[in-house]
């Protein structure tokens, strides 16, 4: 199976090809993949047609929506809301965009982070083989997104100009990276210096904590989560069931390990508890990526809330049946962050199944728009492309999936979050910086 999420970028980052504005970086993901040659193909003809080199064109408003027209064109099947128009003329383009903005512009990126620390990653000294691989996949794909620094441009500054400036974001979650034991003994990126984001912009960020595994010892996990949440008032905690410990992992259902952690939550306030599952990444073991350990902490802490981060693809449909065969549960939510960004460039048919099965098994209301920037550079281009993506009429018909209407998009863009997170919108048309209120 062709399988590697992580393979398709790599190269598009090297100098000439670095993209410099969301366009250029939607447009080239999109020429990339297995769809690649056949996308390419099609913006060679249609910026012949305004005449301009390919890769001129890409840079324009017309390089994306031509991309988006072209993965329609090439697969037969109508996954964008784009016009043909629209790939020859940027006016019609951009006034189309402006319209999906108006109705669609209320957006809580609820997946991103910040990836650089001070003291950097240095293999040997501060950063075991293992951690380096996953600095090397960032910098990779930071550099394919247009970043020219790749990781060290993943700073807190970059954080406030590419998500918070130049996307449509209004707000933004950001979580954590653990794994210690790989970076010398403190956390991927250390909490002192991922709170510097919430305390820059504290009206549009929200800080989960993290970096916590009960393989460290329950009574030291206790400890920092009270820590986190009375020195650094975290709002909910972002998680790894796979972890660097010599045990290399461990379950939410475990009653033992860590069932303690969220009694502790309960007491300390935190409602909102998320979890890497999916995406079963380098050194990491794939089981602990599944989300079956959702189903007995949905029943055991029902006043709670579990969200499966990267909605669990691939096994994305193990995580929408904790739901399906039991719908009596409403704590169940999951969010798209890279799950997204890596399906709907190069395998539109499974983004088109993934998000289907999410809406119409976990619910409209339980499915949370992220994107894992700064990872991905500046995440205007995934909004722009979930603003106009679409569920084929062919698989509702078959699947029962429900369509993708605009009222469903605001949904899953913004007021799904906003109702987890107690944040304020003012119906549609939410001010530019929504106060959060604080929770009793
Ligand atoms: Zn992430």
């Amino acid at each position: 199976m062709e399988f590697n999420i992580f393979e398709h970028f790599k190269g598009m980052g090297v100098t000439s090809n670095q993209p410099t504005n969301h366009y250029e970086q939607g447009a080239n993901y999109f020429s990339s993949g297995h769809l690649g040659a056949r996308v390419r193909d099609r913006l060679d003809s249609f910026a012949e047609r305004v005449n301009m080199p390919r890769r001129s064109f890409m840079k324009t408003v017309c390089g994306f929506t031509g991309a988006m027209l072209a993965v329609n064109q090439a697969t037969g099947m109508r996954f964008f809301d784009v016009s043909e128009a629209e790939a020859m003329e940027q006016a019609a383009a951009h006034e189309k965009n402006a319209l999906l903005k108006s109705h669609l512009n209320y957006v809580v990126d609820q997946h991103t982070h910040i990836c650089w620390r001070r003291d950097g990653f240095v293999a040997g000294v501060n950063t075991s083989e293992k951690g380096m691989w996953f600095v090397d996949l960032l910098d990779g794909l930071g550099k394919a997104m247009g970043l020219e620094k790749g990781i060290q441009d993943m700073t807190v500054e970059n954080y406030g100009k590419l998500i918070l400036d130049e996307s449509d974001t209004t707000v933004g979650i950001f979580n954590p990276f653990g794994f210690r034991e790989d970076y010398g003994g403190q956390d991927m990126i250390p909490i002192e210096e991922q709170v510097e984001v919430r305390n820059r912009w504290p009206n549009r960020t929200i800080m989960m904590g993290g970096g916590l595994t009960p393989n460290q010892g329950l009574e030291y996990t206790l400890d920092r989560l009270q820590m986190f949440v009375e020195d650094y008032q975290i709002s909910g905690l972002k998680l790894y069931t796979f972890d660097s410990t010599p045990q290399r992992g461990w379950w939410f259902d475990d009653v033992k390990l860590a069932y303690p952690i969220w009694e502790k939550c309960r007491e300390l306030g935190i409602k909102n508890v998320g979890c890497h599952k999916g995406i079963p990444f380098g050194q990491f073991m794939a089981r602990y990526a599944h989300a079956e350990d959702f189903d007995a902490v949905a029943d055991d802490f029902t006043d709670m809330n579990w969200i499966a981060f990267h909605s669990a693809w691939p096994y994305h449909s193990e995580l929408a049946a904790l739901k399906s065969f039991k719908p009596q549960r409403n704590n169940l939510f999951c969010e798209l962050g890279s799950t997204f960004a890596a399906t709907v460039t190069s395998r539109p048919l499974d983004c088109a199944h993934v998000l289907g099965t999410l809406l119409r098994d976990l619910g409209s209301d339980a499915v949370l728009w992220g994107t894992d920037s700064v990872l991905w550079g500046n995440p205007q281009w995934q909004i722009e492309a979930f603003r106009r993506f679409r569920i084929p009429d062919e698989l509702i018909e078959g699947y029962g999936y429900p369509q993708l209407t605009d009222e469903l998009k605001a949904k899953v863009l913004g007021t799904n979050a906003a109702r987890l997170w107690g944040l304020e919108t003012a119906s549609n048309t939410p001010p530019a910086e929504p106060s959060r209120i604080v929770a009793a």
